[in-house]
């Protein structure tokens, strides 16, 4: 091995570790931050690593290095740009656009090198060599673009950009994405046999799969698709990495393609789905939720703030129940002033956590972190649910879906199977929102004609805000 091969494997090494350092940092809120940062650094460092491989073996022209300094430049440019304006309730966007970023590039790497084969051609490979280049280009391609489209659009819907058209609920489309899976398998196993001519059919079926299947599903569903987006491009990654030999490539596409799928059935069992049924279902789909939520309410009872602080004053015990309309109101500071004080007035408050509040996993988590709102407070779903009963005043503030009573008393209800917040179970419920706007399913949800639910009309952190001034006058939290 000569001097900058050891280096490169070195600082590969050394690369790999910080990455998994950092990705297993990210599973505590307090951690995350400083863990992002270091599975940033741990994949300069490898890009670092491979350009000064690079450099010592002169195997980079030089009118290459200007192109990987523009293109490095404008990439941090528009990395750093993005996560500085986007707001927290876009996160999910961001994730789809970068999944596809993700998908896009290892196409691109595959690409690359199947029409300008490295170190001078396949006919410096053996057998197997050769054979696993060819399987991981394919795969790089195939995966690469079903990411890249799937996820461009996804990102669409969710931005509202996209709705899912109306050929796409019907049988047909398993149809067309059989066609498009055949077409793609038989350009697949074409390319491993050496066909290049393959090589673009493979790109432009595999782009129509992504889109063929991504394209029905809407709804209370997309949180499912974007994990599992997420989780093939970690799969497409890890495929670039063998087709460069980039091991930190394989190891980092690996993770990401490993903890995808996990999520993916977190995610699943959250919203009590099977994977099957959400890619292939077409269930709670844009088209059904629309349908669904044409029902007009018959029973609103709304009150005032002033109302709510009185209920509150009295109670024992209070279950908070945040959602979307929380985070888009950034009111999660306000909310901790008005628990703290409902504390020091020895009521007992905890914060019902579902699943999939919010637009993003675990976003009820960390807004509530961002507030520095005590962990053992938070109670996932299975814990609190038996709660309920026993409980004074819940909160709902800017949640929706996630406590809607369809989801198990109404077979015909797209929600129907979901697993929500049994809210309805406590004495009084006060729903906390700006109007009736249905939540992401676009359906009506039945907790609102309930006789022991209020409806407290307003923007989340002005309520709460108005809350405050409530409770001070009652003399609460003044301990
Ligand atoms: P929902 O989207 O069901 O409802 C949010 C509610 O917040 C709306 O009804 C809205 O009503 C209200 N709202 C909006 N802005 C404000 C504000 N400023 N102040 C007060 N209220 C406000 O939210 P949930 O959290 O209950 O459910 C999440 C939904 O999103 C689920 O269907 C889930 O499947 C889906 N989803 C989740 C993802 C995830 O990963 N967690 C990703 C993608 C989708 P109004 O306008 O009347 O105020």
């Amino acid at each position: 091995m000569n001097l900058p091969v050891i280096i490169k494997f070195v600082i590969d090494l050394l690369a790999v570790l910080l990455l998994a350092l950092g990705i297993k940092g990210l599973s505590k809120v307090k951690s995350a931050r400083d863990a992002n940062r270091l599975a940033a650094f741990a994949m300069s460092l490898s890009v670092v690593g491979l350009l000064s491989y690079y450099l010592g073996t002169s195997g980079i022209a030089i009118q290459s290095w200007i192109w990987i300094i523009i293109g490095s430049i404008l990439g941090s440019l528009f990395g750093a740009i993005l996560a500085k304006k986007v707001p927290m309730t876009s996160m999910p966007e961001t994730v789809a656009l970068f999944n596809g970023c993700g998908g896009m590039s290892s196409l691109l790497v595959a690409l690359g090198v199947a029409i300008f084969p490295i170190s001078g051609g396949q006919e410096d490979f053996d057998f197997f060599k050769s054979l696993i280049n060819e399987v991981s280009i394919s795969v790089s391609i195939f995966v690469g673009a079903i990411t890249f489209t799937g996820s461009i659009v996804a990102m669409a819907k969710l931005q509202g950009w996209l709705s899912t058209p109306g050929w796409t609920q019907s049988k047909v489309r398993h149809f067309v994405n059989i066609v498009f899976t055949v077409a793609s398998l038989i350009a697949f196993f074409d390319l491993i046999n050496g066909n290049t001519s393959s090589i673009w059919l493979l790109v432009i079926v595999s782009s129509l799969l992504g889109i063929g299947v991504t394209l029905p599903i809407g709804g209370a569903d997309m949180p499912v698709v974007i994990s599992l987006l997420n989780s093939y491009s970690g799969i497409a990654a890890a495929a670039a990495g063998f087709v460069v030999d980039s091991q930190l490539l394989i190891v980092a596409g690996a993770m990401v393609g490993a903890a995808g799928l996990i999520l993916t059935q977190v995610m699943c069992k959250g919203m009590n789905r099977s994977l099957v049924s959400v890619l292939f279902g077409g269930s709670l789909s844009a088209q059904s939720t629309a349908s669904s939520g044409s029902g007009e309410y018959t029973n609103i009872t709304s009150c005032s703030v002033e109302e709510c602080a009185l209920t509150l004053e009295a109670a024992n015990k209070v279950i908070i129940v945040p959602g979307y309309g929380l985070a888009v109101a950034q009111a999660q500071h306000t909310l901790r002033e008005v628990t703290k004080k409902l504390e020091q007035n020895g009521i007992e408050v905890v914060y019902a956590i579902h699943p999939v509040a919010g637009r993003m996993p675990g976003h009820m988590n960390v807004l509530l972190a961002e507030a520095d709102v005590p962990y053992e407070q938070l109670k996932e779903m299975d814990v609190v649910n038996p709660d309920f009963p026993a409980t004074d005043v819940v909160l709902v503030l800017g949640a929706n879906d996630v406590v809607n009573p369809q989801a198990k008393n109404d077979s015909s209800s797209p929600l129907y199977g979901m697993p929500v917040l049994d809210v309805q179970e406590a004495r009084t419920v006060f729903v906390i929102k700006r109007g009736m706007s249905a939540g992401y399913s676009g359906i009506k949800n039945d907790l609102f004609d309930l006789p022991n639910t209020s409806m407290v009309f307003g923007d989340a952190k002005k309520v709460l805000n108005d809350l405050i001034g409530e409770l001070k006058d009652l003399g609460v939290g003044d301990k």
